[in-house]
């Protein structure tokens, strides 16, 4: 029989094992895009990232500060214009039209969400699909579920990349996905059931208004759950050996934090640990894949529009 000692540490080293660290791939993603960005400075040409801020969403604040860190250090540039939110639409749409026409510009992203007043959609395509590096356009999600991307919403593209990095094969597999948002549940359900080499599953996508979704995740090879609910997911409801890729960034009040705050995902970390072949953490799994696309888009729309 396990003491409570060897109980702990046989935990301890399964977690260690089927843990999918985001921090070690986008590592791997960064690095790999060092010598485009070398190669785009010795041309004078330093990818650079437009942001627009609408309103005062702490969460909104902290998400774009830490984009703009990661571009500098990353050697590229970002900057952000921000708007108040009792601002009108149309001097965003015009801030916009002005970076659309700038070729010191080559990604330009809108921080979601924005205050209620404003028109997401009519604002998102304002953006020229050229440099939509968060994929959100009619055009480039049109080209994703045609099956040619052009630009990949970075969530689920970063959750395609653990998914590489960890040779977890998608092939045949049964995918549920939860969650049916524009900015991960859908384009993951494109992502997974298109003839991709990290692709080419048998997707099912779930919602708030489906019946018996425990039904569909003990069925599934691989969940993915995007829903903003904290601990949602629990061990019952997942098979032994499925692999649990957790979305969610959701804050929890807790005294003892020094933030006073405590961020958790969708997933309940606890119950489904030890049930699970492969789980990403929250921090540290999905969360640093998102940033790091975000670098490759722009990276990428850089080279695009300079060849
Ligand atoms: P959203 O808030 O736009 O939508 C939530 C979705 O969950 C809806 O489609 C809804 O149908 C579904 N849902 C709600 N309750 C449900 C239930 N009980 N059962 C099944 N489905 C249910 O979603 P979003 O913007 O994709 O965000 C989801 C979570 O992912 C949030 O916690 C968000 O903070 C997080 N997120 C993280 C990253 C990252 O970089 N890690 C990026 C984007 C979003």
């Amino acid at each position: 029989m396990l003491t409570n000692k060897s109980f702990l540490l046989k935990t301890e080293m399964n977690q260690k094992s089927n843990l999918l660290l985001g921090k070690i791939v986008s590592s791997d993603i960064t690095q790999k895009l060092s010598s485009s960005i070398k190669d785009l400075k010795n041309k004078n040409i330093i990818p650079k990232l437009a942001a627009i801020l609408v309103g005062d969403n702490p969460a909104s604040k902290i998400y774009i500060k830490n984009k703009s860190k990661f571009f500098v250090k990353n050697g590229c540039e970002s900057e952000t214009f921000n708007f108040s939110s009792d601002s009108n639409q149309s001097e965003i749409i015009s801030c916009i039209k002005q970076l659309n026409n700038d070729d010191s510009i080559h990604g330009i992203l809108v921080q979601l969400p924005l205050p209620k007043s404003f028109d997401d959609s009519i604002i998102l395509e304002t953006i020229t699909p050229k440099k939509d590096v968060d994929g959100f356009h009619p055009y480039n999600v049109g080209k994703l579920f045609s099956g040619n991307p052009q630009f990949i919403p970075c969530t689920p593209h970063g959750i395609i990349k653990i998914l590489d990095y960890y040779k977890i094969n998608t092939s045949g597999k049964n995918c549920v996905v939860i969650g049916r948002s524009n900015i991960v549940g859908k384009p993951m359900f494109a992502l997974l059931s298109q003839k991709f080499e990290t692709g080419n599953a048998t997707v099912t996508m779930c919602h708030s208004r489906t019946n018996n979704l425990r039904h569909h995740t003990l069925n599934a090879d691989i969940v993915v759950c995007a829903i903003g609910i904290p601990n949602f997911l629990k061990g019952n409801m997942i098979k032994k050996g499925s692999v649990i890729i957790d979305v969610g960034i959701n804050r929890i009040v807790e005294n003892s934090a020094k933030k006073s705050y405590k961020i958790v995902g969708d997933v309940d970390f606890e119950s489904v640990i030890n049930i699970a072949s492969h789980l990403t953490p929250v921090p540290g799994g999905v969360g640093p894949m998102t940033i790091a696309m975000l670098l490759y888009n722009t990276v990428s729309s850089a080279k695009l529009n300079n060849t």
